[in-house]
C-alpha cells in the first residue's frame, strides 16, 4: 500500500524544503521501506528548462529527459532513487493538459474550471506512474502557502486527504522559527499563522518542522501544539547544521521518521541503518588533505546554478577524504581581464588569476558572453599541466580552444555564437551539409533540438576515459543544443585532442581527451547529474585524485 506525504512549506521561501523532503525519503529508505519523491511546482513555465540560472538555479536533467527543478537532484542523491519526468510537475503542465483537453472537445460542453478540472489533473499526477510496491510517496509543493498560485495544488491535496483518508495520508508543514535579538526569544507566531493559513484552505497538518538556529524550548513547543493543534512530540525542530548531509541523521535523532511511521500505525524497525549517513558526516568533517578546484563560470551569483556540480565534487571529496574548497571565477570578468574578445590573447596574463589551484573546471554554459574568458582558462590549463574537467559548454570550448590556438583554424566557433566559416560545433542539421550522414537510431537525437536525458556513449579502450569509468558502455545524461563536428576530428587530433568516446552512431563525438596532458578530460554529457555521496562519479572521484596528484608533484 503507498502511503502519501504531502510537505508543505510556511513563513518564507528556502528554509530547504527539499532537502527536508529529500532527508526524510533516506530516513524511511534506511529504514527498509522503499520511497518515491515528486514535486509540484505553482509556477507557470512548463517546466523550468527556459529559466534564468541565475534566478532559479540549475535545471536538473531526469535519465528519461525531463528539464526539472534542482530538488529533484536532492531526491537522487539522498534516495539513491532515479526520478522520472512524471515527479515534477508544474501548473504550466497542469494548465497545457486541461486545455488541450478542452480544445479536443473531451469536456463534452462542460465550462472548463479550476475545481474539478484543474484539481482532478493535479490528483491524477499525485497517483499517476507509482508502482504498486512504493511504501511512500512524498509530494513536495513548491512555494509558500498563502502564494495565490499554491491554491488549486492544496485545494487538491485537501480533496485527496479526504478521498484516501487519513490512515493513509500527512501534511508535514515546514516553517520558521525566528530568534528575535531584542527580546531575546524565539517566536512561534509566524508558524501559528501559516497553519492558519493552512487551516484555511481545509488542510491540518500533522507534524510541524520548525526551522531555528537554536533549539527550540519546550515550552514554545507545547504553545505551538497548543495553537495548531498538533501533538507536542510532532513539533519537530529542523536546527541548522554543518553540511546537508547531516540533515538526515538530525531528523532521525529529532525522531521525525518514529512519528511518521507512528502516524501511519507501522511497525519501527530497532535497527534502522543510519550509520553510512554517519559515516559519510565524519569524512566530510575530517578529511585528510585539502585541495582546491577554480570554477569558471557565468552564473556564479547564485550557486545553485551549479548546484549538481558543487555536490558532485563534494562526493569526490568524501570518496578521496579530502576537504575539496570551490574558487568562483566569473568568466566575463576574466573576458575583460585577458581581453581575450574574438581576438584571443596569450593566456599568459591569465595566470596570475589562477593562484594556487589545484584543477581548473569549466562548467555547462550558453552563450557568446564569457565563452572566451572560459576558452582563456582552458588555454591554461593545457598549456599548465594543471587537471582539467570541462563539461558540456566546457568540452566545445576546449576543442575551439585548440582549434584556434593549435590547429590553424583561427575561426573555429560554435554556430551558437552566429555564422562561421568554421562550424567546429554546431547543430546537427548544420552539418548535413558537409556530407555527413547522421544515422538515427534509439540513442541519437533529432537535430535542432535540444539533446535531453540519458544516452549512451562508447569509450575506446586505453584511453583515460577507459580509466576512468573502467568500462567501454557508459550511460550519461546531456542537456544540450550544440554538438562537437567530427568533421574536424582529424584536425584536432593531429594537435593532441582525441576524441574518446563516441555517440552510439560513432557521429557525435562525446568524450574528448588530450593526450599530451597528465589529466584533460571533456565531455559533452552531464556527470554531474548522476553523482550520489555514497556512490561518487568515477570522473569527479578520478578529477579530485588527479588534483591531489598535482598538488603533491608541484
Ligand atoms: N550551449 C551549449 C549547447 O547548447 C552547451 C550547453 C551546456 O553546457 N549544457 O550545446
Amino acid at each position: 500500500m503507498t502511503r502519501y506525504i504531502f510537505v508543505t512549506g510556511g513563513v518564507l521561501s528556502s528554509l530547504g524544503k527539499g532537502l527536508a523532503a529529500a532527508s526524510l525519503g533516506a530516513l524511511l529508505k534506511a529504514r527498509g521501506y522503499k520511497v518515491r519523491l515528486r514535486k509540484f511546482e505553482p509556477y507557470l513555465n512548463v517546466d523550468p528548462g527556459t529559466m534564468n540560472p541565475n534566478q532559479h538555479g540549475e535545471v536538473y536533467v531526469t535519465e528519461d529527459g525531463a528539464e526539472t527543478d534542482l530538488d529533484l537532484g536532492h531526491y537522487e542523491r539522498f534516495t539513491g532513487e532515479t526520478c522520472r519526468a512524471s515527479d515534477a510537475i508544474t501548473t504550466g503542465q497542469v494548465y497545457s493538459k486541461v486545455i488541450a483537453r478542452e480544445r479536443r472537445g473531451d469536456y463534452l460542453g462542460a465550462t472548463v474550471q479550476v475545481i474539478p478540472h484543474i484539481t482532478d489533473t493535479i490528483k491524477d499526477a499525485i497517483v499517476e506512474d507509482i508502482e504498486p510496491d512504493v511504501d511512500f510517496l512524498i509530494c513536495e509543493i513548491g512555494g509558500t502557502v498563502g502564494d495565490i498560485e499554491s491554491l488549486p495544488f492544496l485545494e487538491a491535496i485537501r480533496q485527496f486527504l479526504n478521498e484516501v483518508g487519513h490512515g493513509q495520508t500527512m501534511i508535514i508543514h515546514l516553517t520558521l522559527v525566528p530568534y528575535i535579538a531584542s527580546s531575546e526569544e524565539l517566536k512561534t507566531k509566524p508558524t501559528q499563522h501559516s497553519v492558519k493559513e493552512l487551516l484555511h484552505v481545509g488542510i491540518q497538518p500533522d507534524i510541524l518542522l520548525c526551522r531555528a538556529d537554536r533549539p527550540i524550548p519546550e515550552e514554545a513547543k507545547r504553545k505551538l501544539a497548543l495553537f495548531c493543534n498538533i501533538r507536542p512530540e510532532r513539533v519537530i525542530e529542523a536546527l541548522d547544521v554543518d553540511t546537508i548531509y547531516q540533515v538526515p541523521v538530525a531528523y532521525s535523532v529529532t525522531g521525525l521518521d518514529i512519528q511518521v511511521l507512528k502516524h501511519f500505525g507501522l511497525k519501527i524497525n530497532p535497527n534502522p541503518d543510519f550509520e553510512s549517513w554517519r559515516e559519510i558526516v565524519r569524512k566530510i568533517r575530517n578529511p585528510k588533505n585539502a585541495v582546491t578546484i577554480a570554477i569558471v563560470g557565468k552564473y556564479i551569483s547564485l550557486k545553485d546554478a551549479y548546484k549538481s556540480l558543487i555536490e558532485a565534487l563534494a562526493h569526490a571529496g568524501i570518496a578521496n577524504e579530502t576537504r575539496v574548497s570551490l574558487k568562483w571565477v566569473d568568466a566575463v570578468t576574466l573576458e575583460r581581464v585577458t581581453e581575450t574578445g574574438p581576438q584571443q590573447k596569450s593566456t599568459d596574463q591569465v595566470s596570475q588569476i589562477w593562484g594556487d589551484n589545484d584543477g581548473i573546471l569549466v562548467p555547462g554554459g550558453y552563450g557568446l558572453r564569457g565563452a572566451f574568458g572560459k576558452m582563456a582558462a582552458i588555454g591554461y590549463a593545457r598549456e599548465k599541466k594543471i587537471p582539467f574537467l570541462g563539461i558540456c559548454f566546457g568540452m566545445q570550448l576546449s576543442m575551439i580552444e585548440a582549434a584556434r590556438n593549435l590547429a590553424n583554424l583561427k575561426d573555429a566557433s560554435s554556430t551558437e555564437f552566429g555564422p562561421t566559416s568554421t562550424p567546429l560545433v554546431g547543430l546537427l542539421t548544420e552539418w548535413l551539409h558537409k556530407g555527413v550522414v547522421i544515422k538515427r537510431d534509439e540513442n541519437d537525437d533529432l537535430g535542432g533540438t535540444m539533446r535531453l536525458g540519458s544516452y549512451a556513449c562508447h569509450i575506446e579502450p586505453g584511453t583515460l576515459a577507459h580509466k576512468v569509468y573502467g568500462q567501454t558502455v557508459i550511460y550519461e545524461r546531456h542537456r544540450h543544443r550544440y554538438e562537437v563536428n567530427i568533421n574536424y576530428r582529424q584536425a584536432l587530433e593531429n594537435v593532441g585532442f582525441k576524441m574518446t568516446g563516441m555517440s552510439s552512431s560513432g557521429q557525435l563525438p562525446t568524450i574528448a581527451e588530450r593526450n599530451d596532458h597528465p589529466w584533460f578530460l571533456t565531455m559533452q554529457f552531464h556527470p554531474e547529474l548522476k553523482s550520489r555521496p555514497f556512490e561518487p562519479h568515477p570522473v569527479f572521484k578520478a578529477y579530485i585524485a588527479a588534483a591531489l596528484v598535482h598538488q603533491q608533484t608541484k
